[in-house]
C-alpha cells in the first residue's frame, strides 16, 4: 500500500509519499510560499534534490504539481496515481470530536471545518489541503490525523481549567493539547526499544522544537499535556511565552494601548527566547552557541527554557505517581547534547536519572542515553509524524476493506 501523506499550512504543502509494505519513504517535499512571490517546490528523491521555481497560487496548484512530480517519467517514484491508495491528513485541531483519525467524508470535513474557530491559523489551511487532494484523487480515500486526538485520553483533572464551567460548555474552553502524534509515535517507538509494552510504562516525552510541549504517558495514553486551549501555553519555545500569569494581557493591553488579541500575538511571535534575548534569535543553536561562549544573555534564556522542561519533568512524575522512562524529541530534543545533559544532570537526579555523557554526544539518532542503573531510561526519539500519520491511514483504511 502506498499512502501520500500530506500536511498543508497556510501557504505551504509538506508532503511524503510512503511505501507501507516496508514503511519506506519514496519520495518526498516541500511546496513553499503558495500564494506570494517566489514560490517554489523542493523535492526530494533518495538522495536526489530538485528545486523547482514557478509561480503556485493555490494548494490545488501545488498538489498537481507534486502529483506530476511523483509520477514524471525522470524519477519513476510510481508510474501513475492509481498507485495511490490512500492519503493521509495532518489537521491540527480535532475538538472534542475526534478522539481519533478519521476518513474523510462530507460530515467529517464540514466538522473539521467548523473547529476552525478553535484553529484559525491552521484548519483552514488543513481543510485547503484536503479540499485539493479530494479534487485531484477523486477516488482515494483520504484520512485526517489530528494533532489533539491523542490528548483526548486526558482525563477532567488535567484538560478543565479553573475558571466558570459555563464557559468549557459554551465555547469548549479546555486543555485540547497538540503534538499528539509526534507523543503517540515516541512513546510507542521507546517502549519498543526497551522491548517492553508500552501499556506497562509511564512514559515522559518532551517534544522540545521551536514549538514545544511534553506529556505525560501513562500505560500508553496521554494522561497531561503542557500546550493547553492554543498551543501558547506551557513551555518556553522559539517566539511563544509558554505559561504566564494571565493578567499579564489585560496590564499589557492597558500600558501599550493596544487590544488583548495583540497582546497574545506578541506572546505567540515576539516571546519566548527570541523575547528573553531582545530579538536576538528564536533558534536554539543560537541561543546554545552564545550562552557557550559566555554571552549572559543567551545563557540566562537558556537557563529559563530548560528550568521550565525540568519543572514539568517534575509534574508529570508526580501526575502519574512515578516515571520508567524519559524520552527526547524534536529539533532540540533530538540534536542538542548541552540541553538534554543540562535538563538531567541539574534538575532531575531526584529521580534517580543518571545521564552517560558519552553516550549522550551525538545528534539525531535512536539511542539509549542514561546509565545501566538509571532508576530513568532515558532515549533520544527521533520524531516521525509523517511514518505515524501513514500507519494510522493504513491502519483506517485496512480495518474498512
Ligand atoms: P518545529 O517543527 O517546531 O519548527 P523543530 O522540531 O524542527 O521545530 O526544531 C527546531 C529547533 O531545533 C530550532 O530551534 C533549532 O535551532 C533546534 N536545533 C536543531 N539542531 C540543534 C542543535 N544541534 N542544537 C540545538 N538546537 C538545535
Amino acid at each position: 500500500m502506498k499512502i501520500l501523506v500530506i500536511n498543508s499550512g497556510s501557504s505551504s504543502i509538506k508532503y511524503q509519499l510512503l511505501d507501507m509494505t516496508n514503511e519506506s519513504v519514496l519520495a518526498k517535499g516541500l511546496v513553499e510560499r503558495i500564494g506570494i512571490e517566489g514560490s517554489r517546490i523542493i523535492h526530494r528523491v533518495d538522495e536526489k534534490k530538485q528545486i523547482i521555481e514557478k509561480p503556485i497560487k493555490n494548494h490545488e496548484d501545488g498538489l498537481k504539481d507534486v502529483l506530476i512530480l511523483l509520477t514524471s517519467d525522470e524519477y519513476k517514484v510510481i508510474s501513475s496515481l492509481n498507485e495511490i491508495n490512500a492519503v493521509g491528513h495532518r489537521v491540527v485541531h480535532g475538538g472534542e470530536r475526534f478522539s481519533s483519525s478519521v476518513i474523510i467524508d462530507k460530515e467529517s470535513l464540514d466538522t473539521i471545518e467548523m473547529m476552525s474557530f478553535l484553529a484559525p491559523l491552521h484548519n483552514p489551511a488543513n481543510v485547503m489541503g484536503i479540499k485539493a487532494a479530494m479534487d485531484l484523487l477523486p477516488n482515494v480515500p483520504e484520512v485526517a490525523v489530528f494533532d489533539t486526538s491523542f490528548h483526548q485520553t486526558m482525563p477532567k483533572t488535567s484538560y478543565l481549567y479553573a475558571i466558570p464551567y459555563e464557559y468549557y460548555e459554551r465555547y469548549k474552553i479546555r486543555r485540547y493539547g497538540f503534538h499528539g502524534t509526534s507523543h503517540k509515535y515516541v512513546s510507542r517507538r521507546a517502549a519498543e526499544i526497551i522491548g517492553k509494552d508500552v501499556k506497562s510504562l509511564k512514559i515522559i516525552t518532551a517534544h522540545i522544537g521551536n514549538g514545544a510541549s511534553i506529556a505525560a504517558v501513562k500505560y500508553g495514553e496521554s494522561i497531561d499535556t503542557s500546550m493547553g486551549f492554543t498551543p501558547l501555553e506551557g513551555l518556553v519555545m522559539g517566539t511563544r511565552s509558554g505559561d504566564l500569569d494571565p493578567a499579564v494581557v489585560s496590564f499589557l493591553a492597558q500600558e501599550e494601548g493596544i487590544t488583548a488579541k495583540e497582546v497574545v500575538d506578541i506572546l505567540n511571535k515576539k516571546s519566548g527566547v527570541y523575547g528573553l534575548t531582545k530579538g536576538f534569535s528564536s533558534d536554539m543553536r543560537d541561543i546554545e552557541d552564545n550562552a557557550l561562549e559566555g554571552d549572559k544573555t543567551c545563557r540566562l534564556a537558556l537557563d529559563i527554557y530548560e528550568y521550565r522542561i525540568a519543572k514539568y519533568i517534575g509534574a508529570y512524575a508526580a501526575a502519574m505517581n512515578g516515571v520508567d522512562v524519559l524520552v527526547f524529541t524534536a529539533g532540540v530534543g533530538e540534536n542538542s547534547p548541552v540541553t538534554r545533559e543540562e535538563i538531567c544532570e541539574n534538575y532531575l537526579s531526584y529521580l534517580g536519572i543518571k545521564i552517560d555523557k558519552e553516550k549522550n554526544d551525538f545528534k539525531g539518532l535512536e539511542r539509549i542515553i542514561s546509565t545501566p542503573d538509571s532508576k530513568v531510561t532515558v532515549i533520544v526519539v527521533p520524531t516521525n509524524e509523517e511514518l505515524m500519520i501513514a500507519r494510522e491511514t493504513k491502519e483506517l483504511i485496512d480495518k474498512n476493506n
